[in-house]
């Protein structure tokens, strides 16, 4: 009998591992998958990165033409600098880290980066320059190692949780009974938004790209936890090209250069204090922030049962 169980348990074993792969390629398929007309020319070079500058060239684009999303977009982010993007829900702001990926192409206007038009190397040299931190990070169906490891799969167990220290991740696996081993995804262990935007932080980390795009999460986050993101943020964006597609104002103070968009269309631009100063769009949306702040740090009485 144990010969015949042997087999099978060992059927049973590669048939969840196949299992388990499906649902990733399917999740990797459904997200990174590029519409069809994105391919590597016949010419397509390695990006070459030397100084890691992103310039967005007078950029249109519409996902479908009947309906155009972004006008004439012109900016840069000079290397190691920081630009941030705020507006209304729906004014373009993530397209526009779409488009740096190459999940489409522009519709007029160029985007390059040191001088190299990203149609123009191929997908993958330009996917590796650039680290994404998404507003909702995926999660495999498998550990949370695995996970984190994933930025860069050939790295060593000692880079893997060195990222996740750095994350701030370690505390947490720390509590969990299998810690590292802890299986995660939709059958696993649902982790909250700010756990998973650390785990994408961690992979950042890991994968050390010179230009970094971080697309922060609409769902808010108990204010603690914004903080140590923001400070995480920080850190992982020094002397990095960064682009940070903004919704709370205050990851934006420190930017370089802030983008208001509106309509797919840059209606102010500046540092935040030049933006104040304004008293327009900006100024008004910091105004509305900041009472909101402060009625979420002073509520107002409640009724406490005796
Ligand atoms: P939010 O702050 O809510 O994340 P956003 O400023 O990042 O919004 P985008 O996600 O860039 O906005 O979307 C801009 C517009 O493009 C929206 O009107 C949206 O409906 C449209 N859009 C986004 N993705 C697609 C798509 N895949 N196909 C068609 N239209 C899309």
């Amino acid at each position: 009998l144990i010969q015949l169980f042997i087999p099978l348990n060992f059927l049973g074993t590669v048939y969840r591992e196949i299992r388990n792969a499906l649902t990733d390629m399917e999740k990797l398929f459904g997200l990174l998958q590029s519409p069809p007309e994105i391919r590597d020319g016949p010419n397509a070079k390695p990006l070459v990165v030397t100084r890691g500058e992103v310039r967005f060239e007078r950029v249109s684009f519409a996902y479908d033409a009947r309906r155009p999303i972004l006008h004439e977009i012109d900016f840069s982010i000079p290397s190691g600098r920081k630009v941030a993007v705020v507006g209304a829900s729906g004014a373009g702001k993530s397209t526009l880290s779409r488009l740096l990926f190459r999940f489409y192409d522009v519709t007029a206007g160029r985007i390059l980066i040191d001088n190299q038009d990203i149609r123009q190397v191929t997908q993958a040299s330009l996917r590796a320059a650039i680290g994404m931190v998404p507003q909702d990070t995926v999660l495999f169906n498998d550990t949370l190692y695995y996970n984190i490891a994933y930025g860069r799969p050939d790295a060593g167990r000692e880079e893997v949780i060195e990222a996740a220290r750095a994350a701030h991740l370690d505390r947490f696996i720390a509590h969990l009974p299998d810690g590292y081993d802890t299986l995660v995804g939709e059958r696993g262990l649902k982790l909250s938004g700010g756990e998973k935007q650390r785990v994408a932080i961690a992979r950042a980390l890991l994968k050390n790209p010179p230009i970094l795009v971080f697309d922060e999460a609409t769902s808010s986050l108990d204010s603690a936890t914004e903080k140590a993101i923001q400070a995480e943020l920080a850190r992982i964006s020094e002397n990095r090209t960064t682009l940070v597609i903004a919704h709370r104002l205050s990851t934006v103070v420190d930017a370089d250069e802030i983008l208001v968009l509106d309509g797919g269309r840059i209606v102010e631009r500046g540092r935040h204090d030049q933006l104040l100063e304004l008293n327009g769009r900006y100024a008004e949306m910091w105004r509305l922030q900041q009472r909101a702040e402060r009625e979420a740090a002073s509520p107002g009485p409640t009724k406490v049962r005796n």
